[in-house]
């Protein structure tokens, strides 16, 4: 064979892309995917939120004309007000922010940004995460420490290793977090636990990036799923030597938007310093990178939070995927425990899109190969692919492939 052009190996396909890719090739007629972060309603078919479809016929004479570079200004006063609610009015000269390429290009920024002028020595991403954090920041090129996150014994946060792992870190290292609603795990840490991580990076001097994929799709919530980030808000304002932090912000599932790449970033400076600066180097990066943001997701966003009727309308829309996943999960994990004898209560506890199920990654090509059940090698489910018609199936198979390991 001749060589690679550059010398550039072909690099292994994206797992979870790959595997979606053979579930569609798949013809099994009892064939189940568990796989996709993205809603499902009780027929397995995408959703698209009524209040999405309402302002989208609001907004059927738009034009398709440019946004700015930092995109659509009243989309990114709502995102923000959105994410940090009462506290939004207190950080304006301190905070920067801008419309991004959903919650992906919001990560993507900020590592391109911090790498290049906060300059840390290590970035600490959760272990597990969303596969995409290892990428993107090694793509920034800043060496990657993965901290202890969840103890797959005690299926809970694995505190101690976490705190332990982030007092090595060095000022103006950077600790990647999730807002709410744990990807791939479920598993979120208590007020209580966020305070001990709010006070470490602060004493630290760390820098925390917020990765927010989940605000009110976690428990329906937007205010309760937004309670770390605000805490952390508040402490920036309550101390002259706080680091600061920032949100990268996805309205991919929350307004079932996934395609249309929706987000925002925002990044809060300490108190006493301008964030100008900071904001004019956030659109040099849009700039080079795509010149500007996509237009109608945003334009649908604006529509929807800046209309009192229509943001009632999707806060009940959140609470009717919130409630499907919730029902699913307690459902699975009853079927679980009535087919192996075996305590699955974690799965029942866990929050949000996801469970971590435990299964192991032989169980996982044991339930693809003999049952056409497609899950991460991880063990990660989907909650949005199972309904009322295929979770008997789903968890008389697993019962199965575990009798028989
Ligand atoms: N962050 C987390 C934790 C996610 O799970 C996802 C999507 O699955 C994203 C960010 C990015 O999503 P998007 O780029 O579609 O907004």
């Amino acid at each position: 064979m001749s060589k690679q052009y550059l010398g550039l190996d072909v690099a292994p396909a994206d797992t979870a892309f790959g595997l979606m890719a053979n579930f569609a090739a798949d013809d099994h007629p009892k064939k189940v995917s568990l796989l996709a972060g993205a809603y499902r309603d009780e027929q397995g078919n995408p959703w698209v939120l009524p209040s999405v479809r309402e302002a989208k016929k609001r907004l059927s004479e738009a034009t398709h004309e440019y946004l700015g570079i930092a995109g659509s200004p009243g989309f990114v006063k709502l995102a923000k007000e959105l994410i940090f609610g009462p506290i939004s009015s207190k950080l304006q000269g301190n905070a920067a922010s801008i419309q991004t390429v959903s919650g992906t290009g919001a990560n993507h920024v900020a590592a391109t940004f911090l790498a290049k002028h906060l300059r840390p020595s290590q970035v600490f991403i959760p272990s597990p995460t969303w596969i995409n954090h290892k990428s993107i920041w090694q793509m920034a090129g800043v060496p990657i420490v993965e901290y202890p996150y969840y103890s797959s014994s005690t299926k809970e946060i694995d505190m101690d290793g976490m705190l332990h792992s982030l007092e090595q870190a060095k000022p103006n290292d950077v600790v990647i977090v999730q807002a709410c609603a744990h990807n791939p795990t479920g598993v979120d840490l208590s007020p209580a636990q966020w305070k001990q991580v709010a006070e470490l990076v602060q004493r630290k001097k760390l820098f925390t990036v917020f990765d927010s994929a989940y605000q009110g799709f976690a428990t329906g919530d937007v205010d309760g799923d937004a309670w770390a980030v605000r805490h952390f808000a508040e402490a920036v304002l309550a101390s002259e030597t706080h680091p600061g932090f920032c949100v990268a912000q996805s309205f991919s599932k929350n307004f079932g938007l996934y395609g249309e790449r929706v987000g925002a970033l925002h990044l809060v400076v300490p108190q006493s310093l301008s964030a100008e600066g900071a904001q004019s180097e956030l659109s040099l990066i849009a700039r080079a990178e795509y010149s500007n943001p996509p237009r109608y997701g945003a334009s649908i966003v604006e529509a929807v939070l800046g209309d009192q009727a229509l943001r009632l309308q999707w806060k009940a829309d959140l609470d009717t995927m919130s409630s499907r996943i919730h029902r699913m999960r307690n459902m699975l994990r009853q079927k679980l425990e009535d087919e192996t004898g075996q305590d699955w209560s974690h799965v029942g506890k866990q929050i949000g899109m996801f469970s971590y199920t435990g299964l192991t990654a032989m169980h996982v090509v044991r339930l693809r190969e003999e049952y056409h059940i497609y899950l991460l090698p991880s063990g990660r489910v989907s909650i949005c692919g199972l309904n009322e018609s295929n979770i008997d199936y789903v968890a008389q198979a697993i019962g199965q492939v575990l009798r028989e390991s």
